[in-house]
């Protein structure tokens, strides 16, 4: 018997079907509540991993399971509404067992092995071109080769059919010339929609007028890319949907003197993904806050010494809370109050009994737009990489966090003759250079490997699971490709070389050592001629 590995969805989905075998079994109000919270979870869960036509599919079944939460004496549901909720679930598992699982596995060993797989996994794109568009589709394909994608052409009339596991990434719509999309091709893109629900759908050429707009968007198409948008946006975009950096999990600070609400919430929190912690007592506060480091707090009002908004008022006086997003929870129905409570420092304002959904959607959105201010400090404009900073921060986790046994190598990267390409070209053409060696590293390299622009033309990798002369070699065969990578300018097109040193830890056993030695062997590959990837001498 062959073990499969499991889906990468699998807790969520196991979650969703027994809390919904289990309101079958019993008919609960309550239990139809845990199964809606779950349907939640996953949905935002697709969205999160920016699997457009899954997250759809979830969110059609959220929203007519939400339809049946109001009312208590409507449950159990009648047959004919459990059937028609049953046929959506079923069709949504059937969708999510055609797609392809692109997310990283979690189990130590099954990312070892998936791991080997992945230098050599190439990441498939179809062109549908219509007929006379073959220019376009050809620079496109061009492009999208020397990124390592591989390339799939069809026309408008084929059929989208997909076996299981062979979804394409991406589906890019090449449209006959000014042209708006018609009902054919509207129907054909819904088809493939339907075929490819974790798939990112293109339409490249559309004016900028909403209302054809609005109907590929309907059709299933999840970005419209204007007629003037260069063809190098679309390379970006997909390089973007393979490199999203890898989510640290969202932490909730709970602070209720209840411990039946501090344990409800905390299970709520828990089926969203969402770390919590809990404490009783206000007067821990500033302690925890440091070590736990939450991104947001539930805060209840009523508490026994000094309430909420005392506490709130406190925080926001102290510069590294006042950002911090506070959400009340309290039992507390007078306006008056409520105003009161915000004008003091809060953010939102939630009713006990609170409802789970609202809840949890509340506290992913207000983090949501939290870690997203903080991320403007951590990416490098240019090229959409981790900074310098946020790189060697992540490197340095990187050490501490390492399993003993756990290997992984270091490497620093730096373009040849740099200096020479800005003089010879201007600074634009070498931003361009630049951007080039970011994207091909993004294309090449794993989600979950860490790449950062280190200076100028410098950059810095990290990557998990993988000793020196894995690295060498890896890098390598990327150092050869970028030789081969065109760099078009107004007068043609240059081409640049990089060197690279590699080191690896445990050998080098601190975070400053690896990039120190790495930094060495990059001096070393650059006195033995450049156009070169060097393994440290320890
Ligand atoms: P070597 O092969 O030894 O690395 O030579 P090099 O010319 O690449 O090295 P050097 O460090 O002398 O030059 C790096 C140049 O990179 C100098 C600097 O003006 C340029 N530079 C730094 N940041 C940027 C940037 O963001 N954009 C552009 N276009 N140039 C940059
Ligand atoms: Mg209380
Ligand atoms: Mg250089
Ligand atoms: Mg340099």
């Amino acid at each position: 018997m062959t073990t499969q590995p499991p889906h990468p969805f699998d807790d969520r989905l196991y979650a969703l079907r027994t809390r919904w075998e289990q309101y079958l079994a019993d008919g609960q109000l309550e239990q139809f509540i845990e199964f809606a919270v779950a349907v939640d979870s996953l949905a935002e869960h697709f969205a999160r991993l920016r699997l457009p036509g899954l997250s759809r599919l979830c969110e059609g079944l959220e929203k007519a399971v939400l339809a049946h939460i109001g009312n208590a004496d409507s449950h159990p549901l009648p047959a004919q509404a459990r059937v028609a909720l049953q046929r959506q679930i079923d069709a949504l598992f059937g969708s999510i067992a055609t797609s392809q699982p692109r997310v990283p596995v979690r189990r130590a060993e099954e990312k070892a092995s998936a791991q080997e797989h992945a230098w050599h996994r190439p990441r498939s794109v179809w062109l549908v071109t219509a007929a006379g568009r073959e220019d376009v589709a050809d620079g496109l394909e061009r492009q999208l080769n020397y990124f390592g994608f591989r390339v799939q052409r069809m026309d408008w009339d084929s059929e989208s059919a997909v076996e299981p596991g062979q979804a394409p990434l991406a589906v890019l719509f090449i449209p006959a010339d000014g042209a708006a999309a018609g009902a054919t091709e509207l129907a054909r893109i819904t088809a493939c929609r339907r075929a490819c629900p974790a798939s990112q759908l293109f339409y490249l050429g559309v004016a900028s007028v909403i209302d054809p707009i609005v109907a590929l968007m309907r059709a299933g198409i999840d970005v419209a890319i204007p007629n003037d948008e260069q063809p190098a946006m679309v390379v970006n975009r997909l390089l973007d949907l393979i490199q999203t950096e890898e989510q640290e999990r969202y932490r909730v600070l709970v602070v209720e003197d209840s411990r039946v609400a501090a344990t409800l919430i905390c299970r709520t929190l828990t089926e969203h993904g969402i770390d919590s912690h809990a404490i009783a007592d206000p007067s821990q506060l500033l302690e925890v806050l440091q070590s736990y480091r939450p991104d947001l707090i539930l805060m209840d009002m009523h508490m026994p010494r000094f309430n909420g908004v005392e506490a709130t008022r406190v925080l926001r006086q102290m510069s590294a809370y006042q950002t911090l997003p506070i959400v009340y929870l309290s039992g507390e129905s007078n306006i008056g109050m409520q105003v009161e409570a915000l004008r003091l420092g809060g953010d939102q304002f939630l009713i006990k009994p609170f409802n789970p959904v609202l809840l949890a959607a509340v506290v992913k959105t207000k983090i949501a737009r939290f870690r997203d201010m903080q991320r403007s400090t951590r990416i490098d404009g240019l090229t959409g990489l981790l900074n310098h900073s946020a790189a060697k921060a992540r490197l340095k986790a990187m050490t501490e966090s390492a399993a003993p046994g756990e290997r992984f190598s270091v490497a620093m990267i730096d373009i040849d003759h740099f200096k020479a390409i800005n003089d010879t070209y201007g600074h634009p053409v070498g931003d361009q250079v630049i951007r080039g060696l970011a994207w091909l590293l993004k294309a090449r390299l794993r989600e979950g490997d860490l790449i950062g622009r280190y200076g100028g033309e410098e950059f810095i990798v990290a990557l998990p699971g993988t000793d020196a002369v894995l690295a060498q070699t890896v890098l390598d065969r990327i150092r050869g490709d970028f030789a081969a990578l065109p760099h078009t300018h107004p007068g043609g097109a240059l081409y640049a070389t990089f060197s690279a040193g590699v080191a690896a830890w445990p050998a080098i056993d601190s975070a400053a050592a690896l990039t120190e030695t790495a930094d060495r062997a990059l001096l070393d590959a650059k006195r033995l001629g450049r156009n070169r990837v060097e393994i440290a001498h320890s």
